[in-house]
């Protein structure tokens, strides 16, 4: 069915699923959360499901690493946060009996280092000079200055880049055509408070503002969802967001096949076939319907030349831009800092430093650094001894005592992921172009998955979640 809406989307989830019985068979390209959930529905409803995932495990971007860690310790390579208005996560978390807790990027001790020195967001007058902020700027903490550039720019673009569902209007769409930074400059920010005004926003999901679509963004920050919103409640997955996956994956073992990565989709007007490697062999299944919830950054490598899609559709496979993230993660004997809950936004190429593990027990730690953009994109071709290496040179620089209390190290670099390619969407300027070509079914083929997404800013979980509703609702009215 073309044309559902975010608002028929959530309308249907809130009062059940329907069933359908018209559709036979299907085969789930992936077994992150969007081919999770799909291939569960499907499977209660008595369809004949089959989920091709190219890993040995569940999950796709939500990835807890656990080893090589001591204690028990671990830390999150993907998703780690969820507000209690991702209504679809919280639904699935229920649904699977997985619990949250409050997240760790609740109440941190969030400070800057800036030029060798650590400054709190309360102080930064103290060195408003050095930092290079405008003359009228000098007397701001960061908050004055979130509300100057951030809440009072949103507030006069009216309710409509609030609204629950996501509706493109003509004043948000113009706003696709400029950057987050033009929009913050022609404000009147300078360099020095985007910059600081940065990490409570995109920097936190690696966005590069030179060439983010300021809707997108626009939208993300009047969210109940975002960072700066003071009512929002975050949480994580006790335990390790792994635990979501593992839990949906264990109620359909025996529809996964894991280490099949697909490398062909064809359809006809009978069926859609899927060819993907079995170790040593190329082997076809037929279906009904396919789900493809590969993220278009690893479609781009899949033969699709006789997938009937249509230009739109492989123009959207090709454009569709990825954040490049790369996490390192240092495990520290004990915890040699004073803050209960670390966070440093750096200048340094590290980017962010937290501690990682601020409500594990034990005395050990997993200081993180979270680099994104450029940096991340430097580091990700370096060997993993070096990454270690060069980010324990920069933790030692800040946090004197990380090289003598360092244990071991690891990190994932999500270019590198072949299955992956990239962390998650990045709409950048004329995002609203692409988006509904992301979704829109192809005959035989149906796309889910967070870059499927009806917001333009649906790097999440729950996007993810709802694309595999939205899909359910297409087979239905087949
Ligand atoms: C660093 C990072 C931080 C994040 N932080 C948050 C957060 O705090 N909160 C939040 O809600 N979300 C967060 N996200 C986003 C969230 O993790 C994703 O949006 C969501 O998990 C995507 O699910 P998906 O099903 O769309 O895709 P994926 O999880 O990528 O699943 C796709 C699956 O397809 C498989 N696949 C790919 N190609 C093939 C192929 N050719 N053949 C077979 N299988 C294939 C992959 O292996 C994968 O398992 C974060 C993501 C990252 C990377």
């Amino acid at each position: 069915m073309q044309g559902l809406t975010q608002e028929y989307v959530r309308h249907t989830m809130d009062g059940g699923l329907p069933s359908q019985n018209t559709i036979d068979s299907v085969i789930v390209v992936g077994a992150g959360l969007s081919g999770l959930a799909a291939a569960y529905e499907l499977t209660k409803q008595g369809t004949r499901v089959t989920v091709l995932e190219a890993s040995d495990r569940p999950g796709g971007r939500t990835w807890t690493y656990r080893q090589p860690f001591a204690d028990g310790l671990h830390a999150e390579a993907g998703a780690m946060t969820v507000t209690e208005h991702c209504s679809y996560t919280m639904h699935y978390l229920r649904e699977m009996g997985v619990d949250t807790a409050p997240s760790d990027l609740v109440d941190t001790d969030f400070s800057y280092y800036r030029n060798g020195v650590r400054i709190r967001p309360d102080k930064i007058d103290e060195h408003a000079e050095a930092l290079g902020l405008h003359e009228d700027e000098r007397h701001l903490t960061v908050a004055d200055l979130f509300a100057r550039y951030v809440t009072k720019f949103n507030e006069n673009i009216g309710s409509e880049v609030s609204a629950l569902d996501w509706t493109p209007t003509p004043k948000l769409l113009e706003l696709d055509q400029i950057s987050v930074r033009r929009i913050l400059a022609d404000r009147g920010a300078s360099p020095a408070a985007i910059s600081l005004i940065e990490p409570l926003f995109l920097e936190m999901r690696g966005g590069e503002l030179e060439s983010a679509s300021a809707m997108a963004w626009a939208r993300y920050e009047s969210s109940p969802r975002s960072f700066s919103t003071a009512d929002a409640q975050w949480y994580k997955v006790e335990g390790g967001t792994d635990l979501l996956a593992r839990a949906m994956a264990e109620k359909i073992k025996d529809q996964i096949l894991y280490r099949r990565p697909v490398v062909r989709i064809t359809q006809s007007d009978r069926e859609a076939q899927v060819t993907f490697l079995d170790r040593d062999r190329l082997q076809t299944l037929s279906a009904d319907r396919v789900i493809v919830t590969a993220p278009f950054s690893s479609m781009r490598r899949l033969n699709l030349s006789m997938a009937g899609l249509s230009a739109a559709k492989h123009a959207a496979i090709r454009k569709l831009k990825y954040v490049s993230v790369l996490r390192i993660y240092l495990q520290m004997r004990k915890k040699f800092w004073p803050e209960q809950r670390l966070m440093l936004s750096t200048d340094t190429p590290i980017c962010t430093v937290r501690d990682a593990t601020p409500q594990q027990p034990g005395p050990r730690k997993i200081l993180e650094c979270w680099l994104t953009g450029w940096p991340a994109q430097a580091a990700a071709s370096m060997s993993e001894d070096e990454r270690v290496n060069f980010a324990l040179r920069e933790a030692e620089s800040m946090l004197p005592g990380a090289r003598e209390n360092f244990e071991l190290g690891a990190s994932v670099a999500w270019d590198n992921e072949p299955y992956a390619g990239g962390a998650y969407v990045l709409p950048e300027v004329g995002h609203s172009e692409l988006m509904e070509h992301t979704r829109s079914p192809e005959g035989r083929i149906h796309f889910a998955g967070e870059h499927t997404a009806f917001e333009p800013n649906g790097g999440s979980m729950n996007y993810a979640l709802e694309s595999a509703i939205r899909v359910l609702l297409e087979l239905s009215s087949v």
